[in-house]
């Protein structure tokens, strides 16, 4: 039953935490698969269990020990010949590995940049593909464990990156989401993100290009003419703020992001009228007192983004934020993230009323689903398309969805064209 990688046999695959994460593991199956491997059909039985563990916060490391866990009991069952785990888990705690020694092997993040085998395996189907740019974070946020992880910024060379894009578009792909801890810093010689964008541009192809997580302050100007101007940009940004009061934002050690913070979403609306701004929300960090979340539960009604993810805070082992006083009990934390998305929902309820009954471009990315500029993968929602076209609509057609119905974050629409 036990092979090396060398041999061929069958995988299961355990895939967990953010999409760049997701796409090391992308890399790395793709590899597997060039040498002969196939994708078991069964994931509870396979030669080798490949279980890629993310351990950014608390709730995900338990998540990466139970799946750890969960892989070594099938091995212990005989459905599994050999566990590998790979990701932020092993990286970050060297030492629990020792807690699973029925694990064969133990790979940590990639080091350096490997050209993906091509044409790229992908998790996420094939209509869409998260393009990764860049590994690293020279930011020093007092709450986050990336840089310990992830180590400084490195930017993917242009070549590596436009190779991997061009085979994407050839084989089908219709939507590049590009992604990296920090986006805009992305650098090549001369050339920095916006020229980059523009040689994407130039491939050959009807496909959507998605910029995804930028520090607040980052935005350019130029990256906004280029949104503005592209015939595959998508007017969508996402960037997590985290909180909007100067003082935790200080603390937080984004002191220089507080103006961006507060003011980002009416800003990019004003210049580009029709833009969807996501965000992201951490409630409860050290320092955060009750009026102080009023304040920012406010300014979060005033700037009314489009989508926005809370969560609340987590001391990480390692990071300065753990030692810092003024913490605020996880209940009360808790109770705040559920807050902040309860005024959510809200918003969302007025803003997705207004959408009913107009007509989107929207790209099928799975049979009878759909998804609009508006939504990015995995996070945002999808339209489930009704109707005769939308039974006929195939996975990777653009195709003009009237909106129905409104349920939760998702819609319901018919495809119209
Ligand atoms: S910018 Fe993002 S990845 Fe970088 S340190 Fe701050 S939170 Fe972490």
């Amino acid at each position: 039953m036990k092979k090396n990688c060398t041999e061929k046999g069958t995988l299961a695959l355990v895939s967990l935490g953010c999409a760049k994460n997701a796409v090391d593991f992308q890399n790395r199956i793709g590899a597997y698969l060039k040498k002969g491997w196939k994708i078991s059909e069964d994931p509870d039985h396979a030669d080798v269990c490949l279980v890629n563990t993310c351990s950014f916060i608390a709730p995900a490391r338990e998540e990466a020990e139970a799946e750890i866990r969960r892989a070594l009991e099938l091995k212990r069952c005989g459905n599994y010949g050999k566990v590998i785990v790979s990701g932020c888990y092993p990286e970050r705690y060297p030492e629990r590995r020792d807690a699973f020694p029925g694990v064969d092997d133990w790979l940590g993040v990639p080091k350096g940049w490997q050209e993906p085998p091509l044409p790229a395996f992908r998790l996420s189907g094939f209509a869409h593909a998260y393009l990764k740019i860049a590994e690293g974070c020279n930011h020093r946020c007092t709450y986050c464990a990336i840089p310990l992880i992830r180590g400084r910024y490195t930017s993917r060379p242009m070549a590596s990156i436009l190779r991997e894009a061009r085979a994407l578009v050839e084989t089908g792909c219709r939507e590049l989401n590009v992604i990296a801890q920090d986006p805009m810093r992305w650098k090549d010689g001369k050339h920095n993100l916006v020229s980059l964008l523009r040689e994407i541009d130039r491939i050959k192809g009807d496909f959507w290009v998605r910029v995804l997580y930028s520090y607040p302050n980052e935005l350019t100007e130029d990256f906004i003419v280029w949104m503005m101007t592209s015939p595959h940009a998508v007017k969508y940004v996402d960037i997590p703020i985290q909180h909007t009061v100067p003082a935790v934002l200080e603390k937080m050690n984004r002191a220089r992001a507080v103006e961006a913070s507060r003011s980002a979403a009416e800003v990019l609306r004003e210049i580009v009228p029709d833009i969807t701004v996501r965000t992201t929300i951490m409630t409860g960090f050290p320092g955060e007192t009750e009026a102080r979340f009023k304040e920012m539960l406010a300014d979060l009604k005033r700037m009314q983004f489009d989508h926005l993810g809370a969560f609340a805070y987590s001391p990480e082992e390692g990071t300065k934020a753990a030692s810092f006083r003024g913490k605020v009990k996880r209940e009360v934390a808790e109770a705040r993230e559920r807050l902040v998305m309860k005024q959510q929902e809200e918003i969302w309820k007025l803003k997705s009323a207004r959408m009913l009954g107009k007509a989107f471009r929207a790209l099928v990315v799975a049979r009878g689903v759909a998804r609009m500029e508006s939504q990015a993968p995995d996070v945002d929602g999808v339209v489930f398309l009704t109707g005769r076209n939308g039974s006929f609509a195939q996975v990777g057609d653009f195709v003009k969805v009237q909106l129905m119905e409104v349920e939760g974050f998702d819609f319901i629409g018919k495809v119209v064209r």
